[in-house]
C-alpha cells in the first residue's frame, strides 16, 4: 500500500502547477515569435521585398520588367521621344522627388533626392514655352484651420508645376503605387498616375512673353466649355 503524504501530494500540485505555468509561458513566447515572424514577413512583402510593376504585372527586378517597361531609378534623369511606346515608371519615392516634363515631343522622367537639382532641371526646361510639369515630393502633414492635417510639400516650386506631396513615413499597408510614378501615352495623351490612383491628363501649358504662365483648364473644364484657356495667379489678369 502506497501511504502519500500530505506534503508529497501538495508538492505533485506545486510541481504541476509550475509545469502549468511553464507551459503556458512557452506557448506564449511561440504566439509572440510567430507574431513577429509573420509581421516581418508582411514587411517584407509589402515593403521591402520586389515590387509588383502596375504595367507588367511582374517584379521590378525581373527581367519581363525590364524588357516591357522604361524604369528611370535614382539620380536617373531621362528624356524620352514621343510617342511612348511603353510604360515610364520610377519606384522607390522615400525621401525622393519625381519630376515629369510633358513637351510636344518629349517625356522626361527624373528621380532625384535632391529637390535643388529637380528646380534646376524644372527652369532650365521652362525655358521652353509648351510643356507640363508635374513633381512628386516629400510632404509633412500640416494642421489646416480646419482641425484637419493637408500634406504640404517641403520644398516649393514654381507655380506652374503640380505639385503633389508624399508622406515619408511608410504604412504598412500602404499600396505598391503610392511610391512610384507611372506614366503613359495611349493615342498622344500623355497620363499619369497620381497619389489618388488615378490617371491624369497632362495638358500642355504656355509662358507668354511677360513670363506670366497660362495653362489650359482642366480636362473638365474643356469638355464644358471647349478648349479654353485659364491666366494662373501670376497672369496679368487682362
Ligand atoms: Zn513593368
Amino acid at each position: 500500500m502506497i501511504v502519500i503524504h500530505h506534503s508529497h501530494v501538495d508538492m505533485a500540485a506545486r510541481s504541476l502547477i509550475l509545469h502549468l505555468a511553464h507551459v503556458q509561458a512557452r506557448m506564449a513566447r511561440e504566439m509572440i515569435t510567430a507574431r513577429a515572424l509573420d509581421s516581418r514577413e508582411y514587411r517584407v512583402r509589402k515593403g521591402h521585398g520586389p515590387m509588383t510593376c502596375m504595367f507588367c504585372r511582374s517584379s521590378v527586378l525581373s527581367k519581363a520588367h525590364k524588357d516591357q517597361c522604361i524604369e528611370v531609378r535614382m539620380y536617373e534623369n531621362r528624356s524620352l521621344q514621343r510617342p511612348l511606346r511603353k510604360g515610364l515608371m520610377t519606384y522607390g519615392l522615400g525621401g525622393c522627388t519625381a519630376l515629369l516634363i510633358v513637351k510636344t515631343e518629349t517625356i522626361l522622367l527624373a528621380h532625384h533626392p535632391d529637390t535643388d537639382i529637380i528646380r534646376n532641371i524644372i527652369s532650365q526646361e521652362s525655358r521652353n514655352p509648351n510643356a507640363f510639369f508635374y513633381v512628386r515630393t516629400p510632404g509633412a502633414w500640416v494642421k489646416n484651420t480646419c482641425e484637419k492635417y493637408d500634406l504640404i510639400a517641403n520644398a516649393t516650386f514654381p507655380d506652374y508645376v503640380v505639385v503633389e506631396a508624399y508622406t515619408t513615413v511608410k504604412d504598412i499597408d500602404e499600396p505598391d503605387w503610392y511610391r512610384c510614378v507611372y506614366v503613359r501615352e495611349d493615342d498622344g495623351k500623355v497620363n499619369y498616375m497620381d497619389l489618388d490612383h488615378e490617371w491624369q491628363l497632362t495638358t500642355l501649358c504656355e509662358k507668354a512673353s511677360d513670363g506670366a504662365v497660362w495653362d489650359h483648364s482642366s480636362a473638365a473644364n474643356e469638355q464644358e466649355h471647349g478648349v479654353s484657356w485659364a491666366t494662373s495667379e501670376t497672369g496679368t489678369g487682362a
